[in-house]
C-alpha cells in the first residue's frame, strides 16, 4: 500500500514550499488510503537545532498534516546507514577513496580549467588499495555506470533522463565515517517501505544520484513526483521582499491553517473551478496527475480571498480565543472576561468584515477599550456639537430599552430617528462613532448589544462633554 513521507531539514523555517509538499504528500498518501510519514533529516548536526524541529512539528500540527506513524529522526539511523555503505563496499559497488583534501582540490580546478563540471575523476576505482599509506582516513564511493542512462518517469515532470557519465563516484560515507545526504535519504526511503516521493523539483538532480544506491542494492525505485517551486507574483524565486514565506509568518499575518492548505493546495493543482474545498473534499479529489509542471506564482491577494472565506465559516468560539491572544498585543485594551464576552457577542458581524484575523483583531480592539476611547479623524468629524446634542436625546432612551438586545435597540433607534425626522444614517454614524471610536463597524444594533447597555451609556456620556 501507498507510503509517502515529509522530510524536512530542520534547518530553519518551514517554508510555505515545503509545506506545500507536505500537504501534498498528506493528501496523497489519505487519497489512496496509504500512510504519511515524517523524517526528520538532522544529519547536519551544525545546521540541525531544535528549536527548527518544534517549529516543524507546530506547523504541521497547526495545518492538520500529522503522521500516522512515529516521526524518523535521521541521525539516529547512522549505523544502518554506515552497514549499507560496507555492504556495497563488500560487494565490490562501491570503493574506498584515499584522496587527500587537497588532491580533491587539485581534481576540481583541473575539471574547472577544461571547462567540465568539478567532479572526481575516479582515481581510486581501479587503483589497489595497498598503494594507500597504512592508516590513511578514506572515504566510500559508489561506482556510479559509465555507460547508457538513467531514466525516471516523473509523476509530474513526465520522462526526465541524464547520461550516466554526467554523473561521478559521489562519497556515500564519509571518512569520519558519517553517511552523506544522498545516502541516508536512500536508506531511509527504503526502510521505511516509502512509494512515493513527492517532493520540490530542485531535488531531482538527487534523484539521479540517489538512483544509483537503489540499482547497486537491488533495491526497488519508488516513485517520484517533482513539484514545481513556488515563485513570487513577478515570477522570481520567492523572497522576503515578496511578503510572508514561512507557515508561522502566514499565521501572525492572521491567516487560517485551512485557508493556507486550501490555498497552496490550488497552487499548482486544480479541479475544475472549486475554489473553497474542505480537507474531506481535498482527499477526495487529490491525485498526483493534477499536479501542473510550470511553476506556481504566489497570489497574496487570492490567499487574502480565500482567507476571508474560511472565516466567515469559521467558529465564533475559536476566533474568539484568537483574537483575545492577539488583543495582548495591543496597547489600551483590557484582555479580560468582559472584553471576551463582547468579542464572541460581535463575532458574526466581525468575521464578515474581516480579510485576516490582524484584520479581524484591529476591528475588534475597541471593544476592550474604555472610555475614554481614542477616535479617528472620521469619527472626531462625525461628533459635530449637534451631534452630540442628538445623543444626549438617544441616551435617554437607550436607557430604557429593556431587554438590550440586537431587535430591541434597532426598534428603539428607529422610533428616534422617525420622531425627530432624521435619517436612520445620520442618527447611527454619531453613535457608531461614540461607542467604538471610528466610522465603521457591524451593524449598530449588535455592536450595542455586545457593549451592554452600561458601556453604552458610559460611552455617549463620555462624548457629552
Ligand atoms: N531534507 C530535504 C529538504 O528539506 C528533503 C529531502 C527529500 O524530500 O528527499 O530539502
Amino acid at each position: 500500500s501507498i507510503r509517502t513521507r515529509f522530510a524536512p531539514s530542520p534547518t530553519g523555517l518551514l517554508h510555505i514550499g515545503n509545506a506545500r509538499a507536505a500537504l501534498f504528500n498528506f493528501l496523497f498518501a489519505r487519497h489512496h488510503g496509504g500512510k504519511f510519514l515524517l523524517r526528520i533529516e538532522d544529519t547536519d548536526r551544525e545546521r540541525s537545532t531544535q528549536q527548527a524541529v518544534d517549529v516543524i512539528f507546530a506547523g504541521l500540527e497547526w495545518m492538520g498534516i500529522t503522521p500516522d506513524e512515529e516521526p524518523v529522526f535521521q541521525s539516529t539511523r547512522a549505523d544502518r546507514h554506515r552497514e549499507v555503505a560496507l555492504e556495497l563496499l563488500e560487494r565490490g559497488l562501491a570503493y574506498k577513496c584515499y584522496c587527500t583534501p587537497e588532491e580533491l582540490a587539485q581534481m576540481r580546478e583541473d575539471a574547472t580549467k577544461n571547462g567540465l563540471p568539478p567532479r572526481y575523476n575516479g582515481l581510486w576505482r581501479d587503483r589497489d588499495p595497498a598503494e594507500a599509506p597504512a592508516g590513511a582516513p578514506f572515504a566510500v564511493r559508489i561506482k556510479a555506470p559509465r555507460e547508457g542512462e538513467t531514466v525516471i518517469n516523473d509523476l509530474v515532470q513526465g520522462e526526465v533522463r541524464v547520461a550516466n557519465a554526467e554523473m561521478d563516484d559521489m562519497i556515500i560515507l564519509r571518512s569520519d565515517g558519517t553517511p552523506t545526504y544522498q545516502h541516508a535519504v536512500v536508506v531511509d526511503d527504503h526502510d521505511m517501505a516509502i512509494t512515493h516521493v513527492i517532493r520540490g523539483d530542485d531535488h531531482l538532480t538527487n534523484t539521479f544520484r540517489q538512483a544509483m544506491i537503489y540499482r547497486a542494492m537491488g533495491w526497488d525505485l519508488p516513485r517520484f513526483g517533482h513539484l514545481p517551486l513556488i515563485h513570487g507574483p513577478d515570477g522570481a524565486k520567492l523572497s522576503k521582499r515578496h511578503g510572508a514565506q514561512s507557515v508561522v509568518e502566514f499565521r501572525d499575518q492572521g491567516y487560517l491553517p485551512e485557508a493556507l492548505c486550501n490555498y497552496l493546495l490550488r497552487l499548482g493543482w486544480g479541479h475544475g473551478d472549486a475554489e473553497i474545498l474542505s480537507r474531506e473534499e481535498q482527499i477526495h479529489l487529490f491525485d498526483i496527475d493534477g499536479v501542473g509542471r510550470a511553476p506556481s506564482r504566489m497570489d497574496y491577494a487570492k490567499l487574502e480571498h480565500i482567507n476571508a472565506v474560511w472565516l466567515r465559516q469559521a467558529d465564533d468560539t475559536r476566533l474568539t480565543d484568537d483574537v483575545m491572544e492577539r488583543l495582548k498585543a495591543v496597547d489600551g485594551v483590557e484582555v479580560d472576561e468582559t472584553t471576551r464576552a463582547r468579542v464572541l457577542a460581535l463575532m458574526p458581524g466581525l468575521k464578515d468584515r474581516a480579510r485576516t484575523l490582524v484584520e479581524l483583531t484591529d476591528n475588534a480592539a475597541f471593544l476592550g477599550r474604555r472610555v475614554p476611547l481614542p477616535f479617528n479623524a472620521k469619527a472626531e468629524k462625525l461628533l459635530t456639537p449637534e451631534a452630540r446634542t442628538l445623543l444626549s436625546e438617544l441616551a435617554r432612551d437607550l436607557a430604557v430599552v429593556s431587554p438590550f438586545t440586537a431587535e430591541n435597540i434597532d426598534a428603539a433607534l428607529r422610533r428616534f430617528a422617525e420622531a425627530g425626522g432624521h435619517k436612520l444614517g445620520s442618527v447611527a454614524q454619531p453613535l457608531r462613532a461614540a461607542v467604538t471610536g471610528s466610522n465603521s463597524s457591524p451593524g449598530i444594533d449588535a455592536t450595542l448589544h455586545a457593549l451592554g447597555r452600561d458601556e453604552v451609556l458610559a460611552r455617549i456620556g463620555a462624548v457629552l462633554h
